[in-house]
């Protein structure tokens, strides 16, 4: 680890994010899922197309199929058949024919054009064209035009989205083998902590932090086991961490990670692992400690809600990405004009929480939600993206261009 050379001590943000995935190793088990309960789970496989998606030139419209040389030679055709939706016309359509046809039903041999129901005049048998232009090709969705046959739709180490599901059925394909989701236990420490349904005694605060991080991990598919909230006591920290590496592929921790003198997670740590307490130059989040214990990944994130969150999306989550295989995750960046001054001294990389917008010209413009206290959680509910500020950056003013990163979907 090497330190940040404007902020002694401090190891440069880039750097964690190096040497925490340098001890990741990814976790190799698949499992077999039915596509509707796959959602979010990261592939185990490459899936390539077994057919052509159409399977068969179609129609994009309701009207009337024919040969364009049909067109070419007369205004007005000869009704032969009709071509429904999983119905075929199995009949011929010669030249100076055309087949009723509908939305999505095969197009008939020979055809190789529809026009618009609107835009014939319909006389019995007699079809009469309404335009004096068709083009081949005209409303025909063409075989393999969405996917060709053994195309690779999708690659190992993706992570199904919604559309992904629905592209998976197109294909056929009604099981896929994906990473089994990881297991992955919380634990809050802090004597003032009480959970949400407790009564508050003086002093106390409600926990929060176990409850975003639970819901954030949700999204990302994994197993949480709760350890809830343990008292700044050696023993019960202990206890709770040796248990929870049995179990999980990786645990987190809030609080007790700096150095005051109810924080009695470093001793533990140190008698259990080979735990590296960071200081990392980014604000909020300072302290930040990672390692291995014996089983699993260890995340000592801070107690400050803010900055256990900006240190878990930031860092953690980069590395349970990793772990569970996944392609890294695509974050947005803007360059945008600030409408408010951000107040920022040199030495850390600053995640400020900042509300993105359109202003009256019609160009993106980031405002700053204001105090930007790592203890203040309603600062990232109104925010809709951080404002990214280097280490080497001071006070920023009214009008300069930043860069923001948008929330993703993990933390909307
Ligand atoms: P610590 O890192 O333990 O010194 O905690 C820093 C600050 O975060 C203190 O004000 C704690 O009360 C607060 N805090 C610690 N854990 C949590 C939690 N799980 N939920 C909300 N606040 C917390
Ligand atoms: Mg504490």
């Amino acid at each position: 680890m090497s330190d940040c050379c404007s902020a002694p001590g401090l190891l440069p943000f880039e750097q964690a994010l190096a040497d925490m995935l340098a001890q990741v190793t990814p976790i190799s088990d698949v499992i077999s899922l039915p596509i509707d309960q796959a959602l979010s789970y990261v592939l185990g496989q490459d899936i390539h197309s077994p057919l052509n998606v159409p399977p068969h030139n179609n129609s994009a419209m309701d009207g009337y199929a024919f040969e364009i040389k049909s067109f070419l030679t007369s205004g007005t055709l000869t009704l032969v058949g009709c071509s429904m939706a999983g119905a075929p016309y199995q009949g011929e359509c010669k030249l100076g024919e055309c087949v009723r046809i509908m939305t999505g039903a095969k197009i008939p041999n020979n055809c190789d054009s529809v026009e618009m129901q609107e835009n014939v005049h319909v006389d019995q048998q007699k079809i009469t064209f309404l335009k004096e232009k068709i083009t081949k090709g005209s409303h025909v969705r063409n075989t393999g035009e969405d996917i060709q046959k053994h195309q690779k739709v999708l690659s190992k180490g993706h992570r199904l989205s919604t559309i992904d599901i629905g592209i998976l059925a197109s294909l056929g394909v009604a099981e896929v083998r994906v990473y089994r989701p990881l297991n992955i236990a919380l634990i809050a420490t802090g004597n003032e902590l009480k959970l949400p349904g407790q009564v508050l005694t003086d002093g106390d605060i409600f926990a929060s932090n176990s409850f975003f991080l639970a819901a954030i991990l949700k999204k990302f598919n994994v197993n949480v086991i709760d350890f809830g909230v343990i008292n700044d006591d050696f023993q019960a920290i202990k206890k709770a961490f040796v248990a929870a590496d049995k179990q999980a592929d990786a645990v987190i921790s809030t609080g007790g990670v700096s150095v005051g003198d109810a924080d009695y997670t470093k001793d533990v740590l140190d008698e259990l692992g080979d735990i590296g307490f960071w200081k990392v130059a980014i604000k909020p989040g300072k302290p930040f400690a990672f390692g291995l214990l014996p089983n699993s990944l260890f995340f000592g994130l801070p107690g400050n809600p803010v900055s256990a969150l900006v240190t878990f999306h930031q860092l953690a989550l980069i590395a349970l990405t990793k772990l569970q295989n996944a392609e890294p995750i695509n974050r947005t960046v803007l360059k945008v004009i600030t409408t408010t001054e951000l107040r920022k001294s040199t030495g850390r990389m600053d995640f400020q929480r900042g509300v993105l917008s359109l202003n009256e010209q019609g160009e993106n413009v980031v405002t700053s939600t204001g105090s930007q206290s790592s203890g203040i959680l309603s600062s990232l509910a109104v925010a809709n993206c951080y404002i990214i500020l280097p280490a080497d950056q001071g006070k920023v003013s009214a009008g300069e261009i930043v860069t923001v990163q948008v929330f993703d979907d993990y933390i909307r």
